[in-house]
């Protein structure tokens, strides 16, 4: 068994105050993000799932490089999500910062553009 140690998909992902658990999943003991001295329990961990699901929301307008792509900005969590078909969002997990650099640059643009 040769688990590829470090691809996004095996970390634990829990997060608080913006920061992620760089532990692997279904790690023992306290959340820890790597490079940093912050450790957290589960019980201080953000809850998962944005307040925001269920709430109407319209398509956000583009950048001229396609961002957001169609998803609708999330008032409550500032995600950009999926509109179910009747126009309200999903269930979906509450933002808590980009997973990658480009993400970020893109959201910072669309943010300067197009504000709230
Ligand atoms: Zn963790
Ligand atoms: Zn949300």
């Amino acid at each position: 068994m040769s688990a590829t140690a470090g691809s996004p998909r095996d970390l634990c992902l829990s997060r608080r105050a913006g920061e992620v658990c760089t532990r692997e999943r279904g790690h023992r003991g306290l959340h820890h993000r790597r490079g940093t001295g912050l450790m957290w329990t589960e019980p201080e961990a953000d809850p998962p799932m944005c307040p925001g699901g269920g709430l109407a929301a319209a398509v956000a307008p583009e950048l001229a490089n396609g961002f957001p792509g169609g998803r609708a900005l999330c008032p409550v969590c500032t995600r950009f999500v999926v509109l179910r078909r009747d126009g309200t969002l999903p269930r979906h997990r509450s933002w808590r910062g980009s997973a990658t650099r480009g993400e970020e640059a893109r959201r910072r643009e669309w943010f300067n553009v197009f504000g709230w």
